[in-house]
């Protein structure tokens, strides 16, 4: 199954848990707000993480697309 992730910028507090959950996705900007590290397909290694991310975002700053 593919899957993408998108960030709402404008929702994001900087929490970091995206960070937490799924590090190889989810970085910080120069402001400490999320960024997204792989902007085209993740990997499948990688969908149960994200998902965790997801679910555990504070804002719902973050879609998954698949
Ligand atoms: S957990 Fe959500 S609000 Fe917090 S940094 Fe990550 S995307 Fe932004």
């Amino acid at each position: 199954m593919n899957m993408k992730v998108l960030l709402d910028y404008d929702s994001c507090h900087g929490h970091q848990m995206c960070a937490i959950a799924a590090p190889e996705v989810f970085g910080s900007d120069e402001i400490g707000n999320a960024k997204v590290l792989i902007t085209g397909e993740i990997p499948a290694a990688l969908h149960v993480k994200v998902r965790r991310a997801e679910s555990n975002c504070p804002e719902r700053a973050i879609t998954i697309i698949e």
